[in-house]
């Protein structure tokens, strides 16, 4: 009886624990003033970005076979659109990447570094009969402007470019140095643009109050149960890692096959690694996203995430059942590519596999090879990290720094009532080369991809952006510039 009653209180406790968690959850979100979109002419923009797309900018792994003269173009017609811009910041041209600088007031405070790619990925052969326009024709419609790099990463880029064109119309002059950088080898890895330009900042000794880059957007329906928009602010990036793996025979008849082929062990391996995924974890960047959108749920949802300390297991185990958020709480294994064989009744001599990861902030690029080889634990598997590119995660960026405070106050500005949410980005970004010169690197393009299919655009089909979308974006620049170069 004695022992009921002691559990009966504890559950009751327990409950007014839980309870208290919940309900004293305070929101994030900043409370700002809205303010109206004025002084961009939103077809013009169109317009200009449309010119933009039009110019076939593809970036190629090996620099001696990208076309430069698309590039050359692009810059050209930049400098055409963008008269203003261009007679008072100064442009420094690293490979093709432009590095522009607008001084500020005070040459001692710390400088602030926006950025974006005009380099595209190439429209795939096989994708090519699925798109409702020509890639590359930059045509505008009632709503949208069409085009390969519309989203990634033009349209940011323009939006960049805008704002600035019209603050230095109007005289604007910003506080501290305000450097534009926009890479022309993002897609393959940015080591001859933003790398470049990163070391060198580093050898000078230059630190950066923040770095702001593509990553995240203005979303709908992506958190479950927010209806409204969420602007999914990135703070972190995973690394990445390619590895081959391969398997050495003798070839031969199959009529006579060993035990195991070459093709079946190295099957093992691969089998091996998708039985054992890497363990489910919840890193900062989850658990920031989490506490900027929990406040915002409605109350069932709220009682799990307010009370992480003992549902964590519970959480994690609805976080892995969707592909989307599952691979925010671990290191990812895609399999990718499969090598061998040249005829069906000969033994191949040699097999190989691909396999991409990305990886968890925590882990390293040496921590995934390491566990690699003793899951697979078999000497006849050679692993070996491929050539291509690799990186290790990003350092997470805090969510308490004035930028951050800066990019929140803009995003509710211009997108009234909109869920700022930092998150965990599971691409790469050429942002990755600053941590080595800023603290405070966000991942954050004003796009509004609210309309339909709008997200398949990315290194897909039918790559679209709102007009609507270009002038907030453009608007939200103006007042992010402003923000975070007011006098301290
Ligand atoms: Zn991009």
């Amino acid at each position: 009886m004695k022992f009921i009653k002691f559990l009966l209180i504890a559950i009751l406790l327990l409950i007014t624990i839980m309870l208290f968690r919940t309900l004293t959850l305070e929101s994030k979100q900043l409370d700002v003033e809205p303010i109206k979109i004025s002084g961009f002419d939103a077809d013009e923009l169109a317009q200009k970005l449309a010119a933009g797309l039009q110019i076939k900018t593809i970036s190629h792994r090996d620099p001696a076979k990208a076309n430069i003269a698309p590039f050359r173009e692009f810059q050209q017609l930049l400098k055409q659109q963008f008269p203003a811009l261009h007679g008072t910041l100064e442009l420094e041209r690293v490979a093709e990447t432009l590095l522009f600088r607008w001084r500020g007031t005070d040459a001692n405070a710390a400088p602030i570094m926006l950025m974006a790619h005009y380099d595209v990925v190439p429209v795939q052969a096989e994708t090519q009969d699925r798109w409702d326009f020509e890639p590359f024709s930059g045509q505008i419609t009632d709503d949208y402007v069409l085009g390969r790099g519309a989203l990634d990463d033009k349209g940011q880029l323009y939006m960049i470019v805008a704002a600035v064109e019209q603050m230095v119309s109007s005289g604007f002059q910003p506080y501290s140095d305000i450097w534009l950088s926009f890479g022309h080898d993002e897609e393959v890895g940015g080591k001859y643009g933003n790398e470049a330009i990163a070391k060198r900042f580093e050898q000078q000794g230059v630190r950066f109050a923040a770095v702001i880059d593509e990553g995240g957007s203005i979303t709908r329906n992506i958190v479950p149960g927010i209806d409204g928009r969420v602007a999914m602010v990135g703070i972190a990036e995973k690394g990445y890692l390619t590895i081959q793996l391969a398997v050495e025979g003798v070839g031969g008849h199959s009529s006579m096959p060993p035990e195991q082929t070459t093709v079946s062990t190295l099957a093992k391996a691969i089998a091996d690694l998708q039985a054992k995924p890497f363990d489910f974890r919840i890193t900062q960047p989850v658990e920031k996203f989490l506490a900027y959108t929990a406040p915002e749920l409605p109350f069932a949802k709220r009682v799990a995430i307010s009370n992480r300390w003992l549902l964590e297991p519970l959480l994690i185990s609805e976080m892995t059942k969707s592909q989307k958020t599952r691979a925010t709480l671990h290191t990812t294994t895609a399999a990718t590519m499969l090598v061998a064989g040249v005829q069906e009744n000969v033994l191949a001599k040699r097999a190989e596999a691909t396999i991409n990861f990305r990886i968890l902030p925590g882990e390293t690029r040496e921590t995934v090879l390491q566990r690699v080889s003793e899951v697979i634990d078999n000497n006849r598997v050679e692993i070996q990290q491929s050539d291509g590119f690799s990186s290790d995660p990003s350092p997470v960026s805090s969510v308490d720094s004035a930028a951050f405070t800066a990019i929140q106050r803009s995003i509710r500005e211009v997108y009234p009532n909109t869920t700022v949410a930092p998150f965990l980005v599971m691409a790469g970004t050429d942002s990755r080369h600053y941590s080595r010169v800023a603290d405070n690197v966000y991942r954050f393009a004003p796009f509004d991809l609210t309309g339909a299919d709008e997200l398949d655009g990315i290194h897909g089909i039918n790559e679209r952006i709102a007009i609507d979308s270009l002038a907030a974006g453009a608007m939200l620049y103006q007042r992010l510039i402003t923000h975070l170069t007011a006098p301290k």
